[in-house]
């Protein structure tokens, strides 16, 4: 693997408010920093009707219950009523308000995410699994949300009601206030010895799910693979560690939460019994009025809460700068080079012909241990190449270098004497078409996985392109045509289909150079026989480069390149090939065919 960093080294810092990641989120808060905005002042209005409720109690019970003076009681009854009534109204205004803007702020990341993704080269998505990068897109961005739903704009809530508390406390008396607030200090410092154990769980936790879901995914996809070779005990036993250890940094976390918040209920309820003792003296001495107790203990109720949850908005706060954290590493990973902007349509060759150049092509997946050596060679425009080697030779990678999945660590890959790396990528592949082993078909219906959605090719494209591999006529056998649905991975085509499809696919812009990987995998004579028909028809015309298995298509090549350890050691027709003594072709053609196959 890659000594390059890639996603997966979770150097979180764990930091609940990181000011270089907050700034890097503004951006993505300005448009809606208006419901931000509205937010904010929907919570002071919620803290300023909270505080107001005892105070209200107290009034009723100072000013008309102790003195018998029913006139008004009711009119302060009334006013309470509206209070809780303010208080319900603003709560589900603040709510929908908040979720209003960070809804908006993921949507916006998560696009930015996405299209970010889709620009990187081929080389990110070897070190990155596709599960880790599906948990950045989901639930990371989920635990931002959640950063500013109940995190950072709640915090600010809290900590405004806690004032107001606490300034109310200090008008009323400022013994009694000093009383209710001397938990203060312990639970702040108990916050502070709890946070870095709390830290370190959640980093695990976030860094374990990541694991599992890349580990989930991984499984998915092979599954037909494990089942085959019956692997699931093996699997299920490596999956079974990871779920396991998830568990217990979960466990691990809940543990802190679990004693944090344990512990400011006991301090909220040594809190009250100082007040009743301490506040009991004082009414008794006439110190204070009856009305006065009786809001110190609503006031001291209302003032838990918020410190008790101080421990909740701090893990949220955590988790999403742990999870920002990611997603900006990820928006951060340099894109695929494209000449697009710079280059302009000046550096496109002028006359598509099809002539490929590679120029002492030398490259390497990971810097260290190059695959493919020096290689040099000319294919004319309209030449048919068969290129041959064992696995591992570098035939894929040839490819791969041809349509800039990856780029030459030294030397030059040229289309009609233009450098692939000035052009505009997009330019790029519609001059080659590509038709690999892998026939990825993606949900959607038979065109669309024609056209890949691509505008620029209406129906009478997709069309042509269809009728000219002779896929036509399975796709009139179904019921909707071009519009049926193509199950998930294609699975209700058959394999033969796919690969048609796949043709059509790589012909729809009817490209001067096709690339094929012949497929390994067998399948049955007659398929293979239309397959083999459609392959030349398909090259009639074109510059053709084939990765071949298959003997026919070896000797109905102009020239045949032979690949060994990511050199090219042999270049002639396969007559000229087999005359060289001591050719590695000769013996990979021995190997492969051997006499007896050689019909
Ligand atoms: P062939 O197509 O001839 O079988 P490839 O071009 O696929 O060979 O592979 C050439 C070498 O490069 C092999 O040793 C293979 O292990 C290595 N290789 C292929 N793809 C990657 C990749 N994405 N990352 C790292 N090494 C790779």
């Amino acid at each position: 693997m890659s000594t390059r960093p890639s996603l997966a080294e979770d150097d979180t810092r764990g930091k609940a408010y990181d000011a270089r990641l907050i700034r890097r989120l503004l951006p993505f808060v300005r448009p809606y920093s208006r419901w931000l905005a509205l937010a904010l002042g929907l919570l002071v209005a919620l803290a300023g009707v909270q505080v107001l409720q005892p105070w209200l109690v107290k009034l009723a019970i100072d000013e008309h219950i102790s003195i018998k003076q029913p006139g008004g009681l009711g009119s302060l009854a009334l006013l309470f009523m509206a209070a809780l009534i303010a208080e319900f109204g603003l709560r589900f205004a603040q709510m929908l308000v908040l979720e209003r803007a960070g809804q908006g702020v993921i949507h916006d990341l998560r696009s930015a995410a996405f299209a970010h993704l889709q620009r990187l080269p081929a080389a990110f998505f070897d070190r990155n699994p596709v599960g880790r990068l599906t948990t950045h897109l989901t639930s990371d961005v989920e635990s931002l949300n959640e950063a500013f739903t109940s995190g950072l704009v709640l915090i600010l809530a809290d900590l405004v009601k806690l004032i107001g508390i606490a300034v109310v406390l200090f008008v009323m008396d400022v013994r009694l206030a000093l009383t209710a607030l001397a938990v203060l200090p312990p639970m702040l410092l108990l916050s502070f010895l709890l946070r870095a154990r709390m830290r370190h769980a959640y980093r695990e936790i976030r860094a374990l799910i990541s694991r599992l879901n890349g580990s989930l995914q991984e499984n998915l996809v092979g599954m037909r693979v494990v089942q085959m070779f019956g692997r699931e005990a093996a699997q299920r036993e490596e999956f079974e560690s990871i779920n396991e250890a998830h568990k217990r940094a979960e466990l691990r976390g809940v543990r802190f939460e679990s004693l944090f918040s344990a512990i400011a209920e006991l301090m909220s309820s040594v809190t009250l019994a100082a007040l009743v003792w301490a506040g009991g003296e004082q009414y008794l001495a006439g110190a204070v009025t009856f009305g006065t107790l009786v809001a110190f203990f609503e006031y001291a109720g209302k003032f838990f809460a918020p410190l008790q949850e101080l421990s909740q908005r701090y893990t949220v706060m955590q988790t999403a700068m742990v999870a920002a954290e990611r997603i900006f590493r990820l928006l951060d990973t340099p894109q695929a080079p494209d000449a697009a902007a710079s280059a302009g349509t000046g550096m496109l060759p002028k006359e598509t012909r099809g002539e490929i150049v590679f120029d002492r092509v030398t490259f390497a997946y990971d810097e260290t241990k190059p695959v493919l050596h020096d290689v040099s060679f000319r294919i004319a425009p309209g030449e048919r190449i068969a290129v041959v080697g064992w696995t591992g030779a570098g035939k894929s990678t040839l490819i791969r270098l041809l349509v800039r999945l990856y780029e030459p660590t030294e030397g030059h890959v040229r289309l009609d004497g233009v450098d692939v790396r000035a052009m505009p990528v997009e330019q790029l592949r519609r001059r080659i078409g590509v038709v690999l082993q892998d026939n990825y078909l993606f949900a959607g219906s038979i065109g669309s996985n024609i056209t890949l959605g691509d505008p620029r090719l209406d129906a009478d494209a997709m069309r042509r392109a269809a009728e000219a591999v002779g896929a036509d006529t399975f796709i009139a056998r179904f019921e909707q045509g071009y519009d049926e649905p193509v199950a998930e991975r294609g699975s209700n085509l058959s394999v033969g289909e796919k690969q048609l499809l796949c043709f059509a696919r790589a012909l729809a812009f009817n490209p001067p150079v096709l690339v094929l990987d012949e497929a390994t995998a067998s399948v049955d004579p007659a398929t293979e026989a239309r397959l083999t028909a459609t392959v030349e028809r398909v090259m009639q015309g074109r510059t053709a480069i084939v990765i071949a298995h298959r003997l026919a298509t070896i000797q109905n090549a102009d020239r045949v390149l032979v690949l060994h350890r990511g050199r090219l050691v042999e270049s002639g027709t396969h007559a000229e090939l087999l005359m060289l003594p001591n050719g590695l072709y000769r013996a990979l053609h021995q190997l492969q065919f051997g006499s007896a196959r050689q019909a």
